[in-house]
């Protein structure tokens, strides 16, 4: 990346050019959207004697004396006054200069809070500047930036109050469009809140309401608009290898299962076969509650991959799903001579360097694996589709990161989680999206019980009553926090300790049951040991932390135990409940409570007790927590929006949508300006 010409004219210093990359400056352009945090009032100068102790208040002054004085330590005093009122200031840190620029007989402007001192009234590091009697106040208020160390106020405030005065921001919009909007031009607005009057509705700044902040709102979210209309075109323009239906692997597989495809599984499935063929890449989003049978869509775009000569990859969250993919795709697609490999972070340097061995010379036909998949030194020899598993629990950032890694495999990205209006109206609107709306038949819905922890005892027998009729049970042991692990990340110790000894306990309790322990600590050939265990029906009763939360898949366990159900989100409860009721018989979660209970806690205990519809319990999630917070907990790194807010700011997505819709249909030349404005060079992350 070239550096910012504007940076580069403006002859700063490289320690400065540093300090403003920190404030994620890189461009003139970049200072003037550099908005304020706050602002003073130095519009107004109240007489000295008037002054209210511990409001910020601007006054003058004449300095009598200034001295240092060295205890108790070394400080500036300089003693003003003004109509016969004194008024002391106090410089702990100051510079030679500052003694000569407060002389006796100077006059001082000074904007500070005024507190009752040693000697009297005194103002403890005010801002100072030296005026002549009768200078003019300014007109508009003080704004007050965000910074960075070593880097000052009044250094920001000239950089930026020089590109305001350098920069044009000429309107990218018609005044026709505005008005019909209602919102103000471009300039005027950005001036606005960086020098607003002194009348202004300070309520309206503070709550990002005022006009101006709509109009900047609006532009970043057009730009966002354009940015992912302008992708999706492009997409359509990139070429990727057609992959057309062969329908011999894929038919084959089909016809080796014991079951047949739900209706809304070859719904979904005939629509990315016909992607597939396409000449250009597929970037496809498919939507299923827990338990529609994802995977099987996923072989099945693999298959017609491998018929057409071309390898996938298939990427899991995490180990224990990853593992699970493989035994499940293996046992699948093994009888049909496909070959599979198996990539994690946890492989012996032997083993991975024969698997991106077998990767690398095309041998292997599909690769699953966690991230590790996708890491620097796995070179595909030919990867023509790429599939992504709970993709949800990959950031937006890493979405878009991996779209942009060179080559154009077909992408197809599964989640359980459905995601909300907004969010795919914005971060999501590069992507078309499939969803699989019915569940298998045959299922028996899982019966959901809250039950006090006082009752602990009960569901213990119950567990053992379940076991003993050739029943299989999980116990999942609480969280610690009220947060979902990241990907990748394992649980904490204290979570590891209770899943320890709630496992001994439950050996100690059920002398005659095969009792096993997963968590996240454990090696990853331990891990699949274990499931593998529980699978073949070795063990009974599976001790757990919530690394089971996705993807495991054992059909004859149909009892849940969960632990302190009360600590964990929405989805959380409902992935983990979705690991039971996969088989025929009637299964149940009963989910462990402790009093008290907060509103939220209760309110979410409720909504999973009344609800097993996913996508329903999502809204609600929704509802409750809104997308702000759904989006910040997922999207780790670059935060794509700045100023507009997808949970307050909906309105405005809908007319930026539109407003991108009308000019790219126009083939107007401002959306090249604004896209140029607004992302620079960021626009490359976009191109997904
Ligand atoms: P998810 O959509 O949550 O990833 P899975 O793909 O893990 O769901 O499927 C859940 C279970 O349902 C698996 O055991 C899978 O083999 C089974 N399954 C998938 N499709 C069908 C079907 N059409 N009929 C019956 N069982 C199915
Ligand atoms: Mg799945």
């Amino acid at each position: 990346m070239t550096a910012p010409a504007a940076a580069r004219d403006a002859g700063l210093s490289p320690a400065l050019r540093a300090r403003l990359a920190k404030l994620g400056i890189a461009s003139r352009f970049d200072l003037a959207l550099h908005l304020p945090l706050r602002y003073e009032d130095e519009t107004r100068l109240t007489p000295l004697a008037e002054a209210r102790e511990g409001e910020p208040v601007l006054v003058e002054a004449t300095v009598v004396s200034s001295e240092v004085k060295y205890r108790p330590r070394r400080t500036l005093v300089v003693r003003l006054e003004e109509a016969g009122t004194e008024l002391w200031l106090r410089f702990l840190n100051f510079y030679p200069s500052q003694l000569k620029q407060m002389a006796p007989g100077r006059r001082l402007r000074l904007f500070g809070e005024i507190r009752p001192g040693f000697f009297g009234a005194e103002m403890v590091h005010p801002r100072v500047r030296v005026v002549e009697p009768g200078t003019p106040l300014p007109t508009s208020l003080t704004p007050v930036y965000p910074t960075t160390a070593g880097l000052s106020q009044a250094t920001l405030r000239a950089l930026i109050h020089s590109a305001l005065d350098e920069l044009l921001l000429d309107d990218t919009l018609e005044p026709e469009r505005l008005a019909a909007l209602g919102l103000p031009a471009f300039r005027e607005s950005v001036l606005a809140l960086h020098r607003p009057p002194p009348d202004v509705d300070a309520a309206s700044l503070a709550e990002r309401t005022h006009p101006a902040w709509q109009r900047v709102k609006f532009d970043e979210l057009l730009a966002q608009q354009c940015a992912m209309r302008i992708a999706y075109a492009e997409r359509r323009g990139k070429a990727a290898p057609r992959l057309p239906s062969r329908h011999t692997l894929t038919n084959a597989l089909v016809k080796s299962l014991p079951f047949s495809l739900t209706g809304a599984q070859r719904a979904a499935w005939a629509t990315i076969a016909q992607d597939l063929a396409q000449p250009h890449p597929m970037r496809r989003l498919l939507q299923g509650d827990v338990g529609s049978g994802k995977t099987l869509v996923a072989a099945l775009a693999a298959l017609q991959a491998v018929e057409n000569d071309w390898q996938s990859a298939l990427m899991a969250p995490t180990e224990i799903l990853a593992e699970q993919h493989y035994l499940k795709l293996s046992h699948w697609l093994a009888p049909l001579g496909v070959r599979v490999a198996w990539v994690s972070g946890g492989l012996k340097a032997r083993d991975r360097k024969k698997a991106l061995d077998s990767i690398a010379s095309g041998h292997t036909q599909l690769a699953i694996g966690t991230h590790a998949l996708f890491q620097e030194g796995v070179a595909f020899s030919r990867l023509g589709l790429a599939i992504v598993d709970e993709q949800h629990r990959f950031g937006v950032a890493q979405r878009l990161a991996l779209a942009s890694k060179g080559q154009e495999p077909h992408q197809l990205m599964m989640s359980a989680t459905p995601i909300p209006r907004t969010l795919s109206m914005s971060y999501y609107a590069d992507l078309d999206v499939s969803v699989i709306d019915a569940l298998p038949p045959g299922r028996t819905p899982v019966l959901t019980k809250l039950v006090d922890d006082e009752r602990r005892d009960e569901v213990v027998l119950r567990v053992r009553e379940a076991c003993r009729d050739g029943a299989q049970a999980y116990w999942v042991c609480p969280l610690i926090e009220e947060r979902e692990a990241r990907p990748g990340e394992p649980e904490n110790a204290l979570q590891l300790k209770t899943a320890l000894e709630t496992y001994e306990t439950m050996r100690a309790t059920f002398p005659d049951l095969a009792v096993g322990l997963v968590h996240g600590r454990m090696k990853p050939g331990e891990k699949a040991g274990v499931m593998e265990a529980f699978k073949a029906k070795r063990l009974q009763l599976l001790v757990a932390t919530t690394v089971i939360e996705v993807g495991v898949d054992v059909p004859n366990a149909s009892l849940m135990v969960i632990e302190h159900a009360e600590r964990m989100g929405l989805s959380q409860l409902h992935q983990l409940r979705g690991r039971v009721g996969r088989g025929t018989r009637e299964s149940l979660a009963i989910l462990l409570y402790h009093r008290p209970l907060s509103e939220m806690a209760r309110a979410r205990l409720k909504i999973i007790y009344e609800t097993t519809d996913g996508f329903e319990i999502a809204r609600e999630d929704l509802a409750l927590r809104g997308p702000g917070e759904y989006l910040g907990a997922r999207q780790s790194g670059a935060p794509l929006l700045r100023f507009a807010d997808l949970e307050r700011d909906e309105a405005l997505i809908h007319a930026a949508r539109q407003a991108a819709t009308d000019l790219i249909a126009a083939g107007s030349p401002a959306v090249e300006r604004h896209l140029d404005r607004w992302l620079g060079s960021r626009r490359f992350f976009l191109k997904a």
